[in-house]
């Protein structure tokens, strides 16, 4: 079914840049619809295990693999996108991140004073907070400490969040599968409430498969039912991921017009480390992460690291060991720490999709990054040694949810995708502004950054539209 109407824009893809660039163009009076392949849940409808939110947030039923299944990649589905299970830690970028780009894409303004004003802008559409130290748990002392004790330095952490009221028990594990007291501030429960009260259109359980360029753009896909549907625009925003941005253009047949298509993939490959420890961790209780890691000489070396845990059925993919040595640790869960490395991967991988429209990750480690990696894990042992662990476990699962570029942003139309103006080169009417966009891995939690680009995007696709 080809829908008549003809809208300003079509938005393919409602996690954190679309939803955003959505908010912006329909308070400003334009007419469109936002188009999602996941479910749309309110606050008391998300899954309340782990097993139904990995099948039902995640595409894959909740993990995809790389070509050689050496890295497993999280990819969020559900209209809020990323925004719905992610931890919500925000940073903005340093210079030494900009400066990786600029280089990189040759596009001046990626500069922090550039950037500045649109991470205000982005700011002030979300509550952000610091995580408050004294609900921090035995996770967080363990991290706390043990860097303390090794001379690391490491700050608390800015989070997306309104009122947790830890003080009544509420732990943010929990919000890793949809945040059941709408306080982890997902697009959700922010700009898209505001965007739908001023007449955006959200289409759940829509994906996209085909985009057909031209003054009005086409774009065809299946709706809830399976059925075919179409919807055009003056203009698109591609919206949906560094996977499924790359995956669309190429079922669309644009890698011709587009030679760096699905190139520049990254994905901040992650390894989580667990410890056991004679007295109790709770690491799943309060705040999932009071601490982050601002260690210049981490930083230096490619690596950061995180203070998280998972779920009882996350923790027994990690614990490597089978039948009653698995049950063994498995029973040592509440006395877990859990430290994670997340690499700065330098080295690029590749979307394709697959001849059934499935995409296809080519993404390894080379020397480099495997050599962060192993400095991030000693790291990780000394803080656990420091602490009194009496086992460690060392990561030797990748997990990429960091996944970055495919569409990479430059000035060369033979080496990138996206134009400095947003425009897909070559395209008057196509824009992205999302994590596909990102020229290479800047080592740093990326929504921030993704939605200040899209404020900035939105500002600039306006100014053209005018
Ligand atoms: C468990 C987890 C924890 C994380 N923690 C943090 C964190 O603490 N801080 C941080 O900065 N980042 C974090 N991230 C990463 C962050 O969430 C992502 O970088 C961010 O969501 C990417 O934003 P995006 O707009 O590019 O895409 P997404 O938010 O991923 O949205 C893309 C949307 O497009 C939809 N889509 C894809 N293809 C199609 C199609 N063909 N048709 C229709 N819709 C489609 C998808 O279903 C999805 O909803 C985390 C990610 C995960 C998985």
């Amino acid at each position: 079914m080809l829908a008549d109407r003809i809208y300003d824009a079509v938005i393919v893809g409602a996690g954190v840049s679309g939803s955003f660039i959505a908010n912006a163009f329909t308070q400003a009076g334009m007419k469109c619809v936002l188009l999602e392949a996941g479910r749309s849940f309110r606050s008391d409808q998300y899954p309340d295990n782990e097993l139904d939110a990995n099948a039902l947030l995640y595409w894959g039923g909740g993990i995809e693999l790389n070509k050689d299944a050496s890295i497993g990649l999280l990819r969020p589905k559900a209209v809020g996108g990323g925004s719905i299970v992610n931890q919500a830690l925000l940073d903005r970028f340093d210079d030494d991140a900009f400066d990786s780009w600029r280089e990189a894409s040759g596009v001046s303004f990626l500069t922090r004073a550039d950037m500045d004003p649109w991470y205000d802008a982005a700011s002030s559409q979300i509550s952000i907070r610091t995580v408050p130290e004294e609900h921090a748990n035995g996770n967080a002392v363990i991290f706390r400490d043990g860097f303390a004790a090794n001379g690391y330095r490491c700050a608390p952490l800015e989070r997306a969040q309104a009122d947790c009221r830890f003080e009544d028990g509420n732990c943010c594990i929990e919000c890793l599968r949809g945040c059941p007291i709408d306080s982890k501030q997902s697009t959700a429960v922010t700009v898209l409430p505001r965007a739908r009260a001023a007449g955006l259109e959200i289409v759940s359980q829509f994906e996209a498969l085909l985009v057909e360029p031209g003054d009005v753009v086409t774009v065809r896909g299946r709706d809830a039912g399976g059925a075919a549907a179409a919807y055009r625009g003056r203009r698109l925003i591609l919206g949906a991921g560094a996977i499924g941005n790359s995956r669309l253009l190429l079922l669309s047949g644009l890698e011709k017009k587009l030679p760096a298509l699905g190139h520049n993939f990254y994905t901040h490959p992650q390894y989580m480390s667990l410890a056991i420890y004679d007295e109790p961790v709770n690491a799943h209780r309060g705040p999932m992460q009071s601490y982050k890691s601002a260690d210049p000489g981490f930083r230096a070396n490619g690596f950061k690291l995180e203070n998280v845990f998972a779920g009882p059925v996350g923790v027994a993919m990690l614990v490597p060991a089978f039948g009653a040595e698995h049950m063994r640790r498995m029973r040592s869960i509440t006395h877990m720490g859990c430290i994670e490395v997340a690499v700065r991967d330098t080295n690029p991988g590749r979307v394709t999709v697959s001849s059934s429209g499935k995409p296809v990750i080519d993404k390894t480690l080379n020397d480099e990054d495997r050599r962060r990696r192993d400095r991030g894990l000693e790291a990780i042992r000394n803080i656990f040694r420091a602490t009194g662990a009496r086992e460690i476990i060392e990561g030797n699962v990748a997990i990429g949810l960091h996944l970055m570029g495919g569409c990479n942003m430059g000035v060369d139309a033979a080496r990138s995708v996206v134009a400095p103006d947003f425009r897909l080169h070559g395209f008057d009417n196509i824009h992205a502004a999302d994590s596909s966009v990102f020229p290479n891995a800047p080592g740093i939690n990326p929504s921030f950054t993704i939605m200040a680009m899209s404020c900035r995007a939105a500002d600039e696709i306006m100014r053209q539209a005018r």
